[in-house]
């Protein structure tokens, strides 16, 4: 139920890429490992709601989020399946979460403690064990911490203990030494258990994608899910090719010829250098298309052309090869014709990754859906 929207500027989210990139991880991985959709962060920009439950449609057998905020918002909009908070919740909220059947991560003691004197007596809170296994942000990294987790959770019929996970810091990168350096230090933590969970999972896309014996029984899919590469170095292998799901329109509203010499835009910083047709888009740093996007090129009846000008609040300027009519699409990350502009270039500019592209396109912007 696409709401109307009054603005020429739109993200497309092409959910069969989607729903075709979890497909080929699942053949890749094999019978019996599970895909957890990670859709934390308004599922990496492409909508929450939608992606949930085309990755549900396509063979994912849970969901994941970063906080507990993510995980209510999903299930106001009717979704049911299992989800996971891969983030730390506050201890008061566990009643909250216990209601709405979210799975939590866990690996404080005096966190479960807490939690204990918040949760009704008839409630049920399924967790997650957290070891650090070299990520050195969340996570147990002691025997006697994890033992005296177990404990509590075990001696409390309210917990159930469903899973445990770790997470990768170097899954990306082609020198496997401290990659392979955590895995050995996964495989010595789970021995620390009484009983094993029944979920077990540290691989995010990368491993997925190029560690095999990081599969255990689920892996928690993000970027790999929107078709996108968890990072150049491991482009070259790649088991399957990644459809990117994301792209970004605009439209030109205004056109005029500027005559040489004149200026365009904040602190006049762009000079014509001849006589130029100008053309004028609605999109601006209030999107996500950041200042640093100038000189940016992007595509308009299939060819390549640069943001002029400081970008503005709202719009940003380019320089047309020809007075083109108002309404011409305008293309900043996507293909026209034979021309590509993927959102890992957008992504080198900035000297950046590309989740971080996705993720900073405003809220604003309306997503459009096929
Ligand atoms: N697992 C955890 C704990 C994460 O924080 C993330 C995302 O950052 C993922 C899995 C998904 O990682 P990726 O997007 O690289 O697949």
């Amino acid at each position: 139920s696409q709401l109307a929207y009054y603005r020429d500027t739109w993200a497309e989210i092409n959910l069969e890429h989607i729903s075709y990139n979890i497909e080929e991880m699942k053949r890749h991985i094999g019978e019996g490992v599970k895909v957890f959709a990670v859709v934390k962060a308004n599922a990496y920009g492409h909508g929450d709601e939608e992606v949930a439950k085309e990755a549900l449609n396509s063979g994912a057998s849970y969901l994941a989020v970063a906080f507990l905020d993510e995980a209510l918002a999903l299930r106001r909009k009717g979704i049911e399946a299992p989800i996971l908070v891969l983030g730390i919740c506050r201890p008061e909220d566990v009643r909250i979460a216990a209601e709405n059947r979210i799975s939590l991560t866990v690996f404080q003691q005096k966190w479960l403690s807490e939690a204990k004197e918040i949760l009704p007596s008839n409630a049920r809170l399924d967790l997650h064990v957290k070891l650090d296994t070299g990520m050195g942000r969340l996570g147990v990294r002691s025997k006697d911490e994890l033992n005296g987790l177990e404990a509590i959770i075990k001696g409390d019929s309210r917990f159930y203990l469903e899973g445990v996970y770790t997470h990768f810091a170097t899954a990306d990168e082609l020198d496997f030494t401290y990659f392979e350096g955590q895995m050995e230090r996964f495989q010595e933590m789970i021995s620390w258990f009484e009983a094993r969970p029944e979920f077990i999972h540290t691989g995010n896309s990368a491993a997925a994608l190029i560690h095999p014996e990081t599969h255990h029984n689920a892996v928690r899919m993000g970027i790999s899910m929107y078709g996108l590469t968890p990072s150049p170095e491991i482009e070259p292998d790649l088991p399957f090719r990644l459809k990117p799901a994301f792209s970004l329109h605009t439209k030109l509203v205004h056109v005029k010829k500027i005559k040489k010499g004149e200026r365009v835009s904040y602190g006049a910083t762009y000079e014509a250098a001849e006589d130029e047709w100008i053309g004028t888009l609605p999109i601006g740093y209030a999107d996500g298309w950041i200042r640093k996007l100038q000189g940016q090129e992007v595509l308009v009846e299939g060819r390549r052309v640069p943001i002029v000008g400081r970008i503005c609040m709202d719009q940003c300027m380019v320089k047309l090869p020809a007075e083109l009519p108002i309404g011409t699409v305008v293309t900043l990350i996507g293909t026209q014709g034979d021309e590509y502009i993927s959102v890992n270039e957008v992504a080198e500019k900035l000297h950046t990754i590309n989740y971080e592209i996705t993720c900073m396109v405003a809220g604003r912007i309306p997503r459009v859906y096929k």
